[in-house]
C-alpha cells in the first residue's frame, strides 16, 4: 500500500509559483485556494494531498512530520533555525526553487545618513520581523544594534522614529519608495527552497525522489 505523501505550501506567490512545478511532475492540484476554504486541498494524485499553512509555519510542519515536503523561502528557513544548508532542524533541503525572488535588505529614511552613522560606530535601532538575518549581518560588520521586533508594516517604523533602519525582503522596491524609504545594504538574495522530512525521505523515497526529480528537471 502507498503512504499518504502531504506537500505544504502557503498561499499566494509560493502557491501559485509552485503549481508549474507539480504540473511538471504530473500533479493537479484540484480546488483553488483564492476560493476554496479547504485547508487540504486534493490533487489528481489519491495519495498526495497539499495542506495549506501559513508560511512561518511551513518549516514547522516538515520538520515534525506534519507534511513529509514543504516549500518556503530561505528567509523562513533561516528564521526558524536553519542554517543555509538547512541542517540541524531535521529538514533536508534538496532543492532551489527558484521561485518568490526577492533579496534581505537593509533600508532607512532618505534622510537617514546610515554610511555615517555605521563609520562613527553609532548604535543603530533596526526593526525588523527577520531579527537572526538582521542580528547576523550587523554582527559580522561590527555594527552594534537595538533590535525592534515587528510582525509586519515594517516601512512604517523609521517614519515614525520607532528605528533608524529597517530590513525586508525587496522585490521591485515600490514599497520603499512609497514610503521614501532607500535601500542601503542587501544583506542576501531570497528564494524558495523544497524542504523534506528526513524521516520521510527514508521511509518514502519511492514517492518522494519521483517529485524531486521531476522539479530538478523542471528548473534544469
Ligand atoms: P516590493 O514593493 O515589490 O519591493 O515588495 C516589497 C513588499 O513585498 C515587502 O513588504 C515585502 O515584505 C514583500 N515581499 C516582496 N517579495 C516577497 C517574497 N518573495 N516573499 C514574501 N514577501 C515578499
Amino acid at each position: 500500500m502507498t503512504a499518504t505523501l502531504t506537500l505544504a505550501l502557503s498561499k499566494g506567490r509560493i502557491f501559485d509559483e509552485t503549481l508549474p512545478l507539480l504540473r511538471a511532475a504530473g500533479i493537479e492540484v484540484l480546488e483553488d485556494p483564492e476560493t476554496s476554504r479547504k485547508l487540504i486541498l486534493p490533487t489528481n494524485q489519491a495519495q498526495l494531498r497539499v495542506v495549506l499553512v501559513r508560511a512561518s509555519d511551513v518549516p514547522t510542519y516538515v520538520q515534525y512530520g506534519g507534511a513529509d515536503l514543504g516549500v518556503t523561502g530561505l528567509d523562513t528557513l533561516i528564521e526558524h533555525g536553519g542554517d543555509w544548508a538547512g541542517s540541524g532542524t531535521g529538514l533536508y533541503q534538496p532543492l532551489d526553487l527558484k521561485i518568490a525572488k526577492c533579496r534581505m535588505s537593509v533600508a532607512v529614511r532618505a534622510d537617514f545618513d546610515y554610511v555615517g552613522k555605521v563609520k562613527q560606530g553609532a548604535r543603530l535601532k533596526v526593526a525588523t520581523k527577520y531579527t537572526t538575518i538582521a542580528r547576523d549581518f550587523f554582527a559580522s560588520k561590527g555594527v552594534h544594534v537595538d533590535m525592534v521586533k515587528l510582525y509586519g508594516s515594517m516601512e512604517l517604523a523609521p517614519l515614525t522614529g520607532l528605528a533608524d533602519a529597517i530590513v525586508d525582503l525587496v522585490s521591485t522596491g515600490n514599497t520603499l519608495k512609497a514610503n521614501h524609504l532607500v535601500e542601503v545594504e542587501r544583506i542576501m538574495d531570497i528564494s524558495s527552497r523544497l524542504v523534506v522530512n528526513q524521516a520521510s525521505l527514508k521511509m518514502k523515497q519511492a514517492q518522494i525522489r519521483p517529485i524531486i526529480d521531476a522539479f530538478a528537471k523542471a528548473l534544469a
